[in-house]
């Protein structure tokens, strides 16, 4: 389980978290919407131990994080998967799901889940030998994944996997979180599309300038009138 209590986070004079909570317990996907410049970004940085906040707790387990490394994280099997297309153009699909598994000796394993993130991702399978600067935004995102499947996540962070891309990719993606999660995977997804990531996740938080201005079931929000007007567009 990870729990951040609020967390208060400054880029100089800019205020840009203040009084963050949230959690993200095991076994299950929650979303953090919000509009541009709400914080989401900022709040994974916190959590990815790439930003220290000036105040508030984040731990895991019950063990504070505040004063680790982003290794230690990745060592807790806590895996950020980057927004957009942040891949090695020039190396292939495979050669970039490998790197996904750079803290492991190689051999059978590695295989398996080269196969495995094929299964959620049956485009890749034929594009293998492909170069990632060459595939379609979607099929970049999908790459991005899969790489980080391949560290074995308990817990992905997942940075838009929506942005930019058509959306018939993007419900086929969000089909394939589900199933991620179905596996065992737990999943923090920041998003701004609200509709999509209320749809696959159980709970949401929406930041409003670098605070929680709503939170709750993610149906029941997602039903909600209020809810439907103010952030999914009526
Ligand atoms: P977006 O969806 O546009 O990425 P966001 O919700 O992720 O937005 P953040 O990037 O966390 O928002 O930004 C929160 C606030 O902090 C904004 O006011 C932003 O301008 C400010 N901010 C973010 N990064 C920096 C930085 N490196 N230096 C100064 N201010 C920053």
């Amino acid at each position: 389980m990870l729990k951040l209590e609020g967390i208060h986070a400054h880029y100089g004079h800019i205020h840009a978290l203040r009084g963050v909570s949230l959690q993200v317990p095991d076994g299950q996907i929650v979303s953090l919407l919000g509009s541009n410049g709400a914080g989401k970004s900022t709040t994974l940085k916190i959590i990815s131990c790439l930003m220290r906040p000036k105040a508030g707790s984040f731990e895991i387990d019950g063990e504070s994080m505040l004063s680790k490394s982003s290794s230690d994280l990745v060592a807790r099997g806590i895996i950020h998967c980057p927004e957009g297309r942040r891949l090695f153009g020039e190396f292939t699909v495979e050669e970039n799901l490998r790197i996904g598994a750079y803290k492991r000796k190689g051999g059978s394993e590695v295989e398996a889940d080269i196969e495995k993130v094929c299964g959620y991702f049956p485009r890749l399978k034929e594009r293998m030998r492909q170069r990632a600067d060459t595939l379609s935004g979607g099929e970049q995102q999908m790459v991005a994944i899969g790489r980080s499947l391949m560290g074995r996540p308990k817990l992905l962070l997942l940075d838009e996997p929506s942005l930019g891309i058509a959306p018939k990719l993007v419900t086929e993606i969000f089909e394939i979180l589900s199933q991620i999660n179905a596996a065992g995977t737990s999943i923090l997804l920041v998003e701004q599309n609200a509709y999509m990531a209320m749809k696959v996740s159980h709970y949401s938080y929406v930041l409003e300038n670098g605070a929680v201005g709503l939170e709750g079931d993610s149906r029941e929000m997602r039903d909600n009138d209020h809810v439907r007007k103010l952030y999914l567009g009526g």
